[in-house]
């Protein structure tokens, strides 16, 4: 019945995959892992053999997954995208291993978090194309060793230092993901001004650009934002003014940073005196998770310059309490 049809309204997440780009002249940044990249896949498409697992490490939004479906497709090969939470049982895995065909890349999301019995039948999987599946179970258990094809796999990790060394040292390449300049981005948003039909001025998408915590993901994101703001109590032009009012909305600061990141150097500053103190206490003062704290805030608070990891514990730098507007103790 037509009638009762629903209607199909593309959510947050379909409008961030027309956003992806399809392959690497689409993909803005990242020259070095680009470069390194391009290397193993055309050795590897010279040899006419699947090139070397791949391993993508660094923070959210960065454009892993985009990476690795570009590969499948420069590769010309079809990818299958699972990841580390999702392979609980060893035998999840031996199942998607033994549909893979010849060629295909196998695309594990958060690999940092796969599960050890997945773990350990992926040594031997990505090693001799080969998984052990175990039938039965007591002293009558035994382990059938099965082929599987030829695949290339790569993995997406936030921790590349939770990975443990058997795993880590299976990949024969690793690209570490690095923050966007703010000049990257501005291409990034202006592309995506273009695909979503946003009338976007220049200096509107320098703005948007400056507040993106040097993560697409997020510059995408408070475009869509921004456009609502626009169209919404403006006349839909997304200028540097509407830029300026729709982020205060949203409470991202002059820096990008958010209200999780605030927070965090809030209570650095004013619960711990600036630190030293221990991320996990940290991440109590705020009601996060640990591993949030860790690989979505610290990361760009580092590299923004207000927060150092320290031995004895997170530090708020003089710039931090600046940031906001205290007075850093006098050493
Ligand atoms: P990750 O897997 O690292 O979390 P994604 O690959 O899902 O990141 O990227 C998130 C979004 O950011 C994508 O949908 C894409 O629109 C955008 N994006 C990421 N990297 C780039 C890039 N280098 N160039 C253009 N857009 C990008």
């Amino acid at each position: 019945d037509e009638t009762l049809s629903p209607l199909v309204i593309p959510t947050e997440r379909d409008v961030e995959g027309t956003l992806r780009p399809k392959d690497l002249t689409e993909f803005v940044g990242q020259l070095k892992v680009r470069e390194q990249l391009e290397l193993v896949l055309q050795g590897a498409m010279r040899r006419g053999s699947p090139p070397d697992h791949v391993l993508l490490s660094g923070p959210p939004g960065l454009g892993k997954t985009s990476l690795a479906m570009i590969i499948a497709a420069e590769l010309g090969a079809s990818l299958r995208i699972t990841s580390g939470p999702a392979l609980e049982r060893a035998g999840d895995l031996a199942a998607m291993l033994s549909n893979l065909v010849e060629g295909d890349v196998l695309f594990i999301d958060e690999i940092h978090r796969i599960a050890r019995p997945a773990e350990e039948m992926l040594y031997l999987a990505m090693e001799d194309f080969r998984v052990d599946v175990v039938v039965g179970k007591g002293p009558g258990a035994t382990s059938i060793p099965l082929d599987i094809a030829p695949f290339t796999l790569v993995g997406a990790t936030t921790r590349s230092g939770s990975l443990t060394g058997p795993l880590r040292d299976r990949f024969g390449f690793t690209g570490h993901m690095e923050f966007y300049t703010a000049d990257e981005l501005d291409h990034i948003i202006r592309r995506s001004a273009k695909i979503l039909g946003v009338d976007l001025r220049e200096d509107g998408a320098l703005e948007i650009a400056g507040r993106s915590r040097g993560t697409p993901r997020i510059a995408n994101r408070l475009l869509r934002r921004v456009r609502d703001f626009a169209e919404v109590r403006a006349d839909g032009v997304v200028d540097l003014q509407v830029a300026r009012d729709a982020l205060a909305v949203y409470d991202v600061d002059e820096l990008g940073l958010d209200r999780l990141d605030r927070a965090v150097l809030g209570a650095l500053v004013r619960s711990f005196g600036g630190g030293p103190v221990g991320v996990a206490t940290l991440a109590v003062a705020v009601g996060e998770e640990v591993t949030t704290v860790e690989e979505v805030c610290e990361p760009y608070l580092v590299r923004a310059g207000m927060l150092a990891r320290t031995p004895r514990g997170r530090v708020a730098t003089d710039a931090a309490w600046l940031h906001l507007g205290l007075q850093p103790p006098t050493a």
